[in-house]
């Protein structure tokens, strides 16, 4: 018989989880059935509960619900507290919700798969959302020198670092406060979804730079066109992190980590391909 899993946000049309699950599925012989649902605010808890008690094995989370289901899971992860976000949802035998979030491990994997990620890196986290929550704790026990966050709203940067600075070498900074070059800048703002950009100062950006934005697009998006403008030369959108997210989500519910190689190749051909 078919295990039920599904992703709940709102909205959901474009999620390409069912897709990538799907093929996780088929590499490991697993027997899946995966379904997208655009789920409202309101509606979120009921929708969860009633996934479960009709017998679903497991949830995927995504924007604007990150939060809320990390205040329905009964147990959760030492990363998911530490986030205060989950992304994945299972049930027990005992019927207990368990939540995890594997955003930050995902990042890890696939800033790690581009050689983007050294030990002494010196490093610019943009965003002070889920997203660069759920990233800060993988990123610092990744054993870099440092990291810098800014955000639109700088006080909600200032907040992240209250919250977090026992965790490393971590600092908000106005955006124009910037004076000197990052190893690695990333992008965990909204921004380009919208056709938008947080500005950096040149001095932000080396040659050197690697620049990473966890938005995904089958075109290059605004914020990478910019920081190729300033001469960068190693950039990445976000859709590794997708699938070594996904995957983490995979090995959390079936007890095996798919491979991502070949499912990402995939991924990328048949998103250039809707273009
Ligand atoms: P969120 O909690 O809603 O936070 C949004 C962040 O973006 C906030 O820091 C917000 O700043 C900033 N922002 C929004 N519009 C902006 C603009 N026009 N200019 C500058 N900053 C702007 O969202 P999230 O969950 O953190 O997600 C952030 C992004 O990461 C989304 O685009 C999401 O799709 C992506 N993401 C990708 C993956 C992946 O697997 N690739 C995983 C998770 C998230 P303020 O605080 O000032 O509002």
């Amino acid at each position: 018989m078919k295990r039920q899993f599904a992703v709940f946000g709102h909205p959901i049309g474009h999620s390409l989880s069912p897709h990538i699950h799907r093929l996780f599925a088929e590499q490991c012989g697993d027997a899946l059935d995966y379904q997208r649902q655009d789920v409202g605010v309101a509606d979120f808890a009921d929708a969860v509960l009633s996934f479960f008690a009709a017998a679903g094995s497991g949830l995927n989370i995504t924007v604007p619900h990150k939060e809320a289901a990390y205040r329905l899971a009964v147990v959760r992860s030492a990363r998911a507290e530490c986030a205060r976000s989950v992304n994945t949802l299972w049930q027990d035998a005992q019927g207990r919700l368990h939540g995890d979030t594997t955003d930050g491990a995902g990042l890890c994997a696939d800033l790690q798969r581009l050689g983007f990620l050294t030990a002494s890196a010196r490093v610019l986290l943009l965003g002070a959302g889920g997203a660069a929550r759920a990233v800060v704790e993988p990123l610092l026990a990744a054993g870099i020198a440092r990291l810098d966050l800014c955000n639109r709203t700088p006080q909600r940067a200032y907040d992240l670092v209250q919250d977090m600075r026992h965790l490393g070498t971590l600092r908000a900074l106005p955006v124009e406060e910037i004076d000197s070059a990052y190893d690695l800048v990333i992008n965990a703002t909204a921004a380009s979804l919208h056709g938008e950009v947080m500005a950096l100062p040149p001095v932000a950006l080396a040659p050197t730079t690697a620049c990473y934005d966890m938005v995904y697009s089958a075109q290059t998006t605004p914020f990478l066109a910019a920081c190729q403008a300033q001469g960068v030369q190693r950039c990445s959108d976000g859709l590794g992190m997708l699938v070594e997210q996904a995957a983490e989500a995979y090995a959390l519910w079936w007890g095996r980590r798919p491979q991502t190689a070949a499912v990402l190749s995939a991924v990328r051909a048949d998103l250039r391909a809707a273009l």
